[in-house]
């Protein structure tokens, strides 16, 4: 801004708006609602033409080097910025009034093999991509006891983060110990195995979406960025 700032007296007498210092719009908002399709329609295209070429990892932010973020595509905290439509709110339509060249920032979505050549980008807390297989695993602790509904679905976990199967289902048994003594338990049935606990022992779960929420997303994904094409990386 090299504009200079109006005398205050004048400011009073004459409130043009050159001297309150408000940026003269050079669209209409008519004109700005064609040109936020277009820029969306570009927006979008750049990203079906990345998610056709098997990308599976996005990066938000990635003009910020403090900001710049790796997530899986199926991230909910990605989901967000993959909303074209929502990011280019009032605020940022009236801003192209004064400046048709404004943008917003795009994810740019990357294959693995990209993913893991980046450098200086921190990983999501939400979807640990581990693109180099060093992250530490996003590990919950808690109370035997607190196992519920919801958490059927997540990975079950030694304290080190070892995978102990999926829970497929849990439940609190009353029974007698080794010595005869009724005692509560808490039964864990995984995909791999059936684990006992003590009601007060600590389980480990892996705090991330489960594969029913991830495999949801990535059939939104697949509408939104309008591909019929299904990544060979997804079939498992
Ligand atoms: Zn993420």
């Amino acid at each position: 801004m090299s504009r200079t700032e109006p005398a205050r007296a004048d400011e009073a007498s004459a409130p043009t708006h050159s001297h309150t210092g408000i940026l003269q719009p050079v669209l209409h908002l008519g004109e700005v609602d064609g040109l936020v399709d277009r820029i969306i329609a570009d927006e979008l295209e750049a990203m079906r033409s990345a998610f056709g070429e098997g990308a599976e990892y996005a990066v938000t932010h990635l003009e910020s080097p403090r900001e710049r973020t790796l997530h899986r595509l199926e991230c909910p905290a990605l989901e967000p910025f993959l909303d074209r439509h929502a990011q280019w709110t009032e605020h940022h339509r009236r801003r192209l009034t004064t400046n048709p060249r404004h943008r917003l920032s795009v994810p740019a979505l990357m294959t693995r093999q990209s993913a893991r050549g980046l450098s200086g980008v921190r990983s999501c807390k939400v979807c640990w991509p581990n693109v180099h297989g060093s992250d530490p695993r996003p590990l919950r602790r808690l109370k035997a006891r607190g196992l519920r509904a919801h958490h059927v679905g997540h990975m079950l976990a030694t304290e080190d983060g070892s995978s102990l199967g999926t829970i497929v289902r849990s439940a609190v048994q009353t029974g007698p110990d080794l010595f005869g003594v009724e005692q509560d338990s808490v039964e864990v049935v995984t995909t791999a195995r059936t684990l006992y606990y003590s009601v007060s022992e600590h389980v480990f779960i892996w705090d991330l979406p489960t594969d029913e929420e991830a495999i949801r997303r990535k059939t939104e994904l697949l509408h939104r960025l309008g591909s019929n094409v299904t990544p060979a990386a997804w079939v498992h």
